[in-house]
């Protein structure tokens, strides 16, 4: 009999070793959390509003969701889209409750939903072309997106740091310019199959389309035969104090890519498409072993029912209001540090005049944990159910950090 060996190797140890070096981290390892609180293994508590970029909806291990994933692991986890679940029916139409007529396509990720939204824009392509393939393909995108890794998603991301090295990428993308209309006119040809936004870009720096610019690319859209695609993988599931932030401009998409707070932690991603297309996918043409499992419907769902249970809505919307003013105070109190705030609801970007790097550190140290995004912007991604004392001791971190660097 051999004993196992003892080995007290520290996870940096284990990372360094062994772990492929794709991400930059922080010097962090986080074992716990509860609600926006997390804890690393030297026992600092933290507050959270990275939440995990956007997914922990309800914050760390919320009792309803915890109950709701242990009993569905003790029932059913996985059986395949080759059979039916009662999980995955559900949440189709509760999805489609939020979306309107239309069908639902679950996955994994957002990159994998957005996949499924290039798909749809082929196929629509296809039958605009009367059949033929590789006519109407092209896809408008916007400068500065964000949508995914894989090779569709990072095709449909004009970032060179995304780009580089992976070319040749799929053809058919092209770009215009956020909130200008007349860029994405003048790219559709006959040639053109979809327009694919995420209505407020993310990793790009918070930065929302106006609900002007959604309702003209809407009739663009319309007048051209174009499907409308929106990726709301981090801007939906009630980040903006509406299920979808596309609702702030009254337009129907017709189709939407979903993920990260869907799940709140539990990888799901999910397609919802209009009724009108939906009819476009059939057996066989695109699937998924691990999508629409019941025990990732089943987190889901209980997301869901807290969302409404604890009216997390209406709260990210009562909350946001005096959150921003707080926060554009600094602006006004620190304008060698901070040149303004955006967003809406509980994504919001704060913009720095400098690196990101030595902030996110300094606010790391005082205890409070936010990822950046492009263009020198630190993200506040508090969970919905984050309450006003931590909101305002997320900006008593913030003014302390810059007092001291003035
Ligand atoms: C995170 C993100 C994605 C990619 O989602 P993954 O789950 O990482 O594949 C796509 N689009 C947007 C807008 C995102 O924020």
């Amino acid at each position: 009999m051999t004993t196992p060996s003892i080995v007290r190797t520290s996870t940096a140890e284990l990372y360094d070793a062994h772990v492929l070096k794709n991400y930059a981290r922080a010097p962090l390892t986080l074992v716990r959390g509860r609600g926006a609180r997390v804890w690393d293994d030297a026992g600092n508590a933290y507050l959270d509003f990275t939440s995990g970029i956007a997914v922990s909806a309800l914050g760390h291990c919320h009792p309803h969701w915890v109950a709701a994933v242990q009993r569905q692991a003790a029932e059913l986890i996985h059986v395949s889209n080759l059979f039916r679940n009662p999980q995955q029916g559900e949440l189709a139409r509760r999805i489609v409750s939020f979306a309107g007529p239309g069908r639902v396509f679950f996955c994994n990720s957002g990159a994998e939903a957005n996949e499924a939204l290039i798909k749809l824009a082929r196929l629509h392509g296809v039958q605009k072309a009367g059949g033929v393939e590789g006519k109407c393909y092209k896809i408008i995108c916007a400068k500065n997106a964000f949508h995914g890794r894989t090779y569709g998603g990072m095709s449909a991301t004009p970032q060179e740091k995304i780009q580089k090295g992976f070319r040749p990428l799929v053809p058919g993308f092209a770009f215009g310019e956020l909130n200008h209309l007349q860029s994405f006119a003048d790219l559709v040809d006959a040639d053109t199959a979809a327009i694919f936004v995420e209505t407020i870009q993310g990793e790009g720096g918070i930065n929302a389309c106006t609900p002007e610019f959604l309702r003209g690319l809407r009739q663009l859209c319309d007048q051209h035969n174009l499907l409308l695609l929106l990726d709301e993988v981090q801007c939906g599931i009630g980040r903006t104090g509406r299920f979808y932030a596309y609702e702030h401009a009254g337009i129907v998409p017709d189709a939407i890519g979903m993920a990260k707070g869907l799940g709140g932690g539990f990888p799901i991603g999910s397609m919802w498409v209009r009724d009108r297309f939906a009819e476009l996918f059939h057996p066989g043409n695109h699937g998924t072993t691990f999508g629409g499992t019941p025990l990732a419907c089943a987190a889901a769902l209980a997301v869901l029912d807290v969302i409404e249970r604890e009216g997390l809505l209406e709260k990210v919307r009562a909350l946001s209001a005096p959150w921003h003013d707080a926060l554009r105070q600094l602006a006004k109190d620190f304008p060698q540090h901070v040149s303004g705030v955006r967003g809406l609801g509980f994504l919001v970007g704060v913009q720095l005049t400098g690196d990101p790097a030595p902030y996110l550190a300094g606010l790391r140290e005082r205890g409070l944990l936010a990822p950046s995004a492009g263009g020198n912007v630190i993200r506040l991604l508090p969970p919905l159910n984050a309450t006003a004392d931590e909101l305002a001791q997320a900006v008593r971190i913030f003014r302390e950090l810059l007092a001291a660097k003035s």
